[in-house]
């Protein structure tokens, strides 16, 4: 950007961020109503944009129409129903129990909005992912600035069109643009940064967070394992895989990222798989390229990337069992299964976030434990297996930041359930009431009765205390 629009955008961040420290202060006494005014006129419009929406992610990456609805607009919508059927119970003070040497007063959490936001999103769920904080933002009575992704351009633009029609400024503004742009805007002592991306980026905000002491919430990726235990019941598990793998074309943080397969049933699971790919995509090679509910890589940036671990894992000795077809005109890459996996390839180090999925057996659970121990928490763990002991050694043994048992991605769709990482996968929680409370300070007040405290017990001269204590 050149000099004289990077002064003008500077200029107008800080313009925006002023109105918006003002309005925050006026947001503290917003009511249920209120909120819920803004909730509903938001939902009201995404109603009334869902072809928009669709043409959007289709403009961005072709993502199928269906997946688009179901991953985008209704995630979102869910979001907001939620919100506004609990706003009021999120809201009210909670009250709490007092000890022995406290009686007489009373105590309760109040919770108060944090003010200004920052939400910062990535291109994969452009839509969803740039939205669901904000409802959260704006449940909890907090301004918010939204900085979505430059690689998904057409999304970002009809979230610009959403917050000018739905919002005040200085209620919720939104900043389209690159890195420059998130740089700027991290600058300011905002009251709560929500970013989505990329663990290496979220070491960024967390260091500009720090400057400020902002608080922060960090949804990031990883490799999320997927363990086939020898007694799952196969064609369940490769529908669930095959369906949450390909969908986005691989480009979900809770995909799952490598399989780990049991060595006795490794030939008919990976039959089962290759059975299911042709069932939901079509026969290989050009007819899945054609299947209007398969999605493209976003970017030539990323196509080569995927290309590069697809052929530094060949290189090492890795098989294509499945797949393996690119073209790079339209960034299309196959669904691709691998095999001969091992630990040396970088595809079993870096974050796939593509279509390709690799395959190592094992023959015992602390093996499967020992390798995923030996890398960074993930987002997701997936664990197929139908016996209970299989089951809780896994999950007592690892730790990650959400784990589906016998099914993949589904756990994101619980309203109930935190959604979030653990370390490098993220930090903080989010959706629902969780959403609600990375937004909220839970402010701790304790009321006094007038001339009443056990503290005065203890006040100077001490000589009456020291005999108590
Ligand atoms: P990214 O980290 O590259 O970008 C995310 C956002 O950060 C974009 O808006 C981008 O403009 C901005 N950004 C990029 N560089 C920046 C910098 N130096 N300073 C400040 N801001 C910067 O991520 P991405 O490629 O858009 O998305 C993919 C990543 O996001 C994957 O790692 C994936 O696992 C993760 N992700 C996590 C979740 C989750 O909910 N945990 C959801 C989706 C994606």
């Amino acid at each position: 950007m050149e000099n004289r629009n990077l002064s003008k955008l500077q200029e107008e961040i800080n313009e925006t961020f002023e109105l918006h420290k003002q309005h925050a202060l006026k947001l503290r006494l917003s009511t249920k109503e209120e909120r819920a005014r803004k909730l509903s006129k938001l939902r009201e419009w995404i109603k009334k944009n869902k072809a928009e929406i669709r043409k959007a992610l289709y403009a961005d990456f072709k993502k199928p129409a269906t997946e688009v609805d179901l991953t985008e607009t209704y995630l979102v919508l869910s979001e907001i129903n939620l919100a506004l059927k609990n706003l009021s119970k999120w809201m009210q003070p909670k009250k709490v129990k007092n000890p022995i040497t406290l009686t007489g007063s009373s105590a309760y959490i109040q919770y108060e909005p944090k003010g200004t936001s920052l939400i910062i999103s990535p291109w994969n769920f452009p839509f969803q992912l740039a939205v669901t904080p904000l409802v959260s933002a704006i449940a909890a009575g907090c301004t918010a600035i939204m900085k979505p992704s430059e690689s998904s351009p057409h999304t970002s633009a009809l979230l610009r069109r959403m917050v000018m029609e739905v919002f005040s400024r200085d209620d919720v503004a939104l900043f389209e643009g690159e890195v420059e742009v998130a740089t700027m805007l991290l600058e300011k002592p905002f009251d709560h940064i929500f970013f989505t991306g990329s663990p290496k980026v979220g070491r960024i905000v967390m260091k500009a967070a720090a400057e400020n002491l902002s608080s922060v919430t960090l949804e990031l990726g990883g490799k999320s394992p997927v363990i086939i235990d020898k007694n799952a019941n196969l064609e369940d598990a490769a529908q669930k895989i095959v369906w949450a793998k390909f969908m986005n074309a691989g480009q979900t943080c809770i995909a799952p990222d490598y399989l780990m397969v049991h060595s006795s049933i490794v030939d008919p699971f990976l039959a089962e798989v290759k059975n299911q790919i042709h069932k939901m995509y079509g026969s290989k090679g050009k007819a899945i390229a054609k299947s209007k509910d398969y999605a493209r890589i976003i970017n030539e940036r990323h196509h080569k990337q995927l290309s590069r671990l697809l052929s530094d894992a060949r290189l090492k000795g890795a098989s294509i069992f499945f797949g393996g077809d690119t073209d790079e005109e339209v960034n299309y890459l196959e669904p691709t299964i691998l095999t001969q996996v091992t630990e040396a390839m970088d595809i079993m180090h870096e974050e796939i976030f593509g279509p390709i999925l690799p395959v190592v057996t094992y023959t015992d659970i602390e093996d499967i434990v020992h390798t995923i121990n030996s890398k960074p928490k993930p987002l997701a763990l997936y664990i197929f297996s139908d016996e209970q002991f299989v089951i809780d050694f896994v999950l007592s043994n690892t730790s990650s930041g959400g784990v589906c048992i016998n099914d993949c991605i589904v756990h994101y769709m619980s309203p109930d359930l935190p959604f979030g990482g653990v370390n490098e996968s993220g930090i903080g929680k989010a959706h629902g009431h969780f959403g609600f409370k990375a937004f909220s300070n839970e402010k701790a007040v304790l009321k006094q009765r007038v001339g009443m405290t056990p503290a005065k017990m203890f006040y100077p001269p001490y000589g009456f205390a020291e005999k108590r204590i």
